[in-house]
């Protein structure tokens, strides 16, 4: 299968995606005289990185820091409130860019739930060939397409072809949700704890399926995990959030090998370790995160910062290279001087 939407529009160095001052509050009235007024959840507050064509951008941090909503803000399953994103130059949504419709056929999107993804009613050749369909492919193409895509994933379709959704293991149902979106011939697929509810085992095989398809299909992924070790392994730049902004940065071994921000050292060293001689008896990062309705001031981590000093409360920090310049991180006391536009990229 030659994906239909190969042609590089920019060339290699154009990024395949770029998101520019991405912003969306949830909730939240306004009303000078209103006692009710309630401010609103920052999900995701003003971030901008790049993907370069054929990278696995990896995104961490913990629950609620606004990753899953950032990615589906990229994919406009909910519509921001300010930003740009551009797919290889066009910007989506835009009469001199593309249509949301359009970028849909370029990216798509795989959930953790791989069973409320899918329609229980329908064996699964129908499940996958439904978006071609829908998209003006002719049914028997789209048959065709769904038996090749069904053993690309590693389903041989003679037995896997006219079984429902309950018939098949966690680790089937995932993989019929990457050959749907497969079926689509994508350039960017955007993985949101696509493997979290996968056994060790099926999780390992699904990873491996996931690094052969995208070398085959010269794909690009934006991998969304907890699992420091899943996104590790399969990215090669990582960007860490804390309460809805980027606070790290860069290529996946430089960041995991010398974290520069206090929030990601302490992420990593959150890790469970199998090394006696390297357990820590304290807790790395203390408490819960703040509230994002009303953030700390200053930089956002302050509350929780090892090492925060009086002007942390006060200044947000700007995502600057670090001296080393290898990556980029949002702190006082790593950055540089010289302040990078607050734009990252994978490349
Ligand atoms: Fe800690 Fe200050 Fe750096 Fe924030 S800016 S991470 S509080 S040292």
């Amino acid at each position: 299968m030659a994906t239909a939407h190969s042609e590089d529009i920019g060339g290699p160095a154009q990024p395949l995606l770029s998101v520019t001052n991405l912003r969306k509050y949830f909730g939240g009235t306004k009303g000078l005289f209103d006692r009710t007024a309630a401010d609103p959840v920052r999900a995701v507050d003003g971030i901008s990185f790049q993907i370069a064509k054929g990278d696995t951008l990896g995104v961490v941090g913990e629950s609620g820091c606004g990753k899953s909503t950032m990615a589906r803000l990229v994919i406009r399953l909910i519509e921001p409130d300010e930003g740009d994103v551009v797919l290889d130059g066009q910007k989506i949504g835009s009469s001199s860019g593309i249509s949301v419709r359009e970028m849909r056929s370029q990216v798509q999107m795989v959930f953790q739930d791989s069973y409320a993804s899918l329609n229980p009613r329908l064996p699964i050749e129908d499940s996958v060939a439904f978006g071609p369909i829908a998209d003006g492919v002719s049914k028997s193409v789209a048959d065709e397409r769904a038996i090749e895509i069904l053993d690309k994933v590693g389903l041989d379709p003679k037995i896997f072809l006219r079984r429902y959704p309950h018939e098949l293991s966690g680790g089937q149902r995932q993989r019929v949700n990457i050959a749907r979106a497969l079926a689509l011939e994508p350039r960017l697929l955007i993985l949101d704890e696509a493997v979290s509810a996968l056994d060790k085992s099926v999780e390992a095989q699904v990873l491996n399926l996931l690094s052969d398809l995208k070398t085959q299909y010269g794909l690009t992924y934006l991998f969304i995990s907890h699992d420091l070790n899943v996104v590790r392994y399969i990215s090669d730049h990582v960007m860490v959030m804390y309460l809805g902004q980027i606070v790290e940065i860069g290529p996946v071994t430089t960041v995991y090998e010398d974290p520069k921000h206090p929030y990601t050292q302490a992420l990593l060293q959150s890790q469970p370790t199998m090394d006696p001689h390297n357990r820590t008896t304290e807790a790395p990062i203390s408490g819960d995160p703040p509230n994002p309705i009303r953030p700390p001031s200053g930089c956002r981590f302050h509350t929780r910062c090892p090492i925060a000093q009086p002007i942390c409360s006060q200044v947000q920090p700007l995502l600057t290279k670090t001296a080393d310049g290898q990556r980029q991180a949002a702190c006082h006391l790593t950055a540089s001087a010289q302040t990078d536009s607050n734009t990252n990229t994978t490349a």
